[in-house]
């Protein structure tokens, strides 16, 4: 029975040490709670550093042994590798750069790249020493960007998730880091790769592209024949617990506490953990702002704000705590009054009962974070409005902006913006609370973090499916011999063979990809044989074809059916067809030539192709769907059909294509061995349009209508190879 491994930096518990007994305490986490239904069934793991240092062996057995009994399993650290894989690495490489802050405080030490490769290879031991082929491994986060493909190659047979919790940033700044390429690698060891946002897949795609010699398409990327999915889960929060928090006797005890403490004031409630990232001396400066230009506002609103403490022995974390000590410090000794107190600051944590009370009462929440993979603060306030009412102000650089959209959006760095949203939402009337609130939490009741936890493991196991099902079609060496059998006993066989991308591998100049000898060997003797009709049908112009096949004995079919030619005789287009419309569109073609550096037209008979193979990644892709967009009406008009290619659109009448153009060499004749090698879209034509008994081969990972995949070139010319070993003898 295959189980589910969880792995992240941390174990979902809390040990602690008293005198000489260890004691755990499980965490109580979003994350931690989601997981649960999942880690603690039959075999399943989780795996994770258990948060404390631990350094005798005994200890270590102690401790793995009451972890056991939790299901977790611990990877333990010692004080070096935690300073060098978690503080630097992780913390002030990755943490920066993903929060856009790499100018500031990353830091590229060549030692904690070296830790940060060690420690992960530490965790990929631990699991190899449990998992087995089909088990099902989660991997979070990123202190674990090389984990995936650490695992993806020793078992190549598991299924691996990945999921980062803190936003992927643009290429711009992911390529800063010096270890880019291998950490996008290691990435994509998994099958599915997921983020909180769509930005943060757009990024990634992006940034994958651009810095790894891999193929994508739309949100698929193609590695080493495996498709790789990248998707967005936002995640959710266990709204079942903060909705249900505030019925309790103790939380309605804080309630009212918390109520009587603030009768005659609005209260606006702040809650992050100390971080550059989370905008906290930018919030105070809109709260001081508000105060200097709202004199109305004074005795009338309390700012309560809690900074959980977090790193706080570095430096620059150090530094940002004393700064906002000493702005709530300003601020309240300018604006206090003998009954009030502006700002309420505590530095600490507070149980989650003491939240749910906050979270219950306060009037507004002020989530303002410069950079936030997605907030879950923002969310508990939501869930714990079980009265419809409040106010959340939120930043739009948080990634729960992207759902609670009913929420004051702000750009945290415009302080006058974020001043005015909290005297919008101070006055904001009653229905319009309850109307935004009521949509809000629906949303964070519906996506929670079961929800989460299920779509994520929903679609892991869908994107491995679809990876068998193209394993499964991949030409096998039995498959093989199935279709080598049926070659040797037919005797009248027609054979289409696609060029580009099929035969020869793609060439960025079209020019070079001229045939060698060992192809004209193969197509050569595949078409001595008496029995085969060899067919070349290719999107290439004839000329072209006819300057590298004429002296052969193949049929051939150029311009996707344009141009025919029988061996022995001359070449001869389709009939009846008008060229008039490239008048129209050619000019078109040449502004986005004009404004695209790097492309350029090409002219068929029947066709005009605007390649862009040479231009900068992104702007070619760009330019291609805003051409598609103008021309679209234009072309039905004109009866024709636009095709988006492999860095190609091709524009060409609606009554060519290389299906139909098979069609006419097989119907009405007796073949009883048909089959078609295709790499690309066009080739799709050919695999739908020939019979059910046909055998369809596409060249490549793309999802195809074909029967049967190989993986290139080369694995074509080998099975093509085998059928000329078998040369039909005719008898009499
Ligand atoms: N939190 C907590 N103790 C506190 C204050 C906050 O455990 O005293 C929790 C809060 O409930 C939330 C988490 O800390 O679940 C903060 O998560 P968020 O996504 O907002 O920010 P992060 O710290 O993960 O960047």
């Amino acid at each position: 029975m295959p189980k589910t491994i969880i792995v992240s930096n941390r174990l979902p518990i809390k040990i602690s040490k008293a005198e000489d007994e260890y004691i755990l305490s499980p965490s109580e986490g979003g994350l931690a709670t989601g997981l649960g239904s999942i880690y603690k069934q039959g075999n399943n793991v989780w795996i994770g550093w258990p948060g404390i240092e631990i350094t005798e062996q005994q200890d270590k057995d102690y401790v793995s042994h009451q972890l056991k009994e939790l299901s977790l399993i611990p990877v333990f650290l010692d004080q070096e590798e935690i300073n060098q894989y978690y503080e630097g690495f992780s913390n002030e490489v990755l943490w920066p750069v993903f929060h856009y802050y790499a100018s500031t405080y990353a830091n590229y030490k060549q030692s904690n790249w070296d830790y940060y490769q060690a420690v992960n290879q530490k965790f990929r031991d631990i699991i190899l020493s449990i998992a087995e082929p089909g088990d099902i491994i989660w991997i979070h986060d990123y202190q674990l960007l090389l984990l995936p493909a650490l695992v993806r190659n020793e078992l190549p047979d598991v299924s691996i998730g990945f999921f980062l919790h803190i936003p992927f940033p643009s290429h711009e700044m992911f390529r800063l880091i010096p270890w880019r390429s291998e950490l996008l690698e290691g990435m994509l060891g998994a099958d599915l790769i997921g983020f909180h946002t769509f930005d943060d897949v757009r990024h990634f795609l992006g940034a994958t592209s651009r810095i790894l010699p891999v193929n994508t398409s739309s949100n698929i990327i193609t590695m080493d024949e495996r498709s790789i999915v990248v998707e967005s889960f936002p995640m959710g929060i266990d709204e079942q617990k903060y909705a249900t928090l505030p019925l309790q006797d103790d939380v309605k005890e804080q309630i009212e506490q918390i109520k009587n403490s603030f009768i005659n004031t609005k209260l606006i409630l702040s809650i992050d953990r100390l971080d550059y990232s989370k905008g906290i001396l930018q919030r105070l400066q809109a709260f001081e702002l508000m105060l200097e230009l709202c004199p109305e506002c004074i005795e009338k609103i309390t700012l309560y704000m809690i900074v959980v403490p977090s790193r706080d022995t570095v430096p620059q974390y150090a530094h940002l705590r004393d700064e906002i000590d000493k702005r709530v410090g300003n601020i309240n000794s300018i604006y206090r009054t003998m009954d009030w107190t502006p700002i309420h600051y505590y530095y600490r944590s507070f149980p989650i009962e003491t939240l749910s009370a906050l979270y219950h009462t306060a009037d507004v929440c002020l989530v303002t974070p410069m950079r936030d993979g997605m907030n879950l603060v923002s969310k508990e306030y939501i869930a714990s409005r079980t009265n419809n009412d409040g106010v959340l102000i939120l930043s739009e650089m948080a990634g729960s902006s992207k759902e609670l959209i009913d929420a004051i959006i702000v750009n945290p760095n415009n302080t006058g913006e974020v001043c005015r949203a909290i005297l919008q939402a101070i006055s904001m009337p009653l229905e319009e609370q309850q109307r935004r609130m009521t949509a809000m939490r629906q949303l964070v009741s519906k996506f929670n973090i079961s929800h989460w936890v299920k779509i994520f493991f929903d679609r892991l196991k869908e994107v491995k499916l679809m990876q068998r099902s193209m394993q499964a079609r991949h030409v096998s060496f039995a498959t093989e011999q199935s279709i080598i059998n049926r070659y040797i006993k037919t005797k009248k066989r027609i054979i289409f063979l696609d060029y580009d991308g099929t035969l020869v591998n793609f060439k960025s100049n079209i020019e070079q990809a001229s045939p060698d000898e060992e192809l004209y060997n193969i197509i050569n003797k595949l078409s001595e044989d008496p029995a085969n009709q060899v067919v070349l049908i290719s999107g290439r112009k004839h000329e072209n074809l006819n300057q590298w096949f004429s002296h052969t004995d193949i049929y051939l079919i150029a311009e996707h059916g344009s141009w025919f030619k029988k061996p022995g005789t001359n070449w001869h287009k389709i009939s009846g067809l008008s060229d008039q419309w490239k008048h129209d569109i050619y000019p078109i073609l040449e502004t986005y030539v004009d404004r695209t550096p790097g492309s350029f037209i090409e002219e068929k008979t029947y066709s005009l192709v605007w390649h862009y193979r040479k231009s900068q990644n992104g702007l070619g892709e760009l330019r291609a769907s805003e051409l598609m967009n103008n021309l679209k009406y234009l072309a039905s008009d004109k009866g024709l059909q636009l095709l988006a290619g492999d860095k190609v659109l091709e524009v060409k009448n609606m009554d060519i294509n290389k299906g139909k153009a098979a069609l006419t060499l097989t119907e009405g004749k007796d073949y009883d061995f048909i089959i078609a090698f295709g790499d690309d879209y066009t080739d799709e034509d050919i695999f739908k349009a020939l019979p059910e008994t046909a055998i369809t081969i596409k060249v490549g990972s793309n999802l195809s209508a074909a029967k049967f995949y190989l993986r290139n070139p080369i694995e074509v010319r080998k099975l093509l190879t085998s059928f000329t070993q078998h040369t039909t003898v005719e008898v009499g």
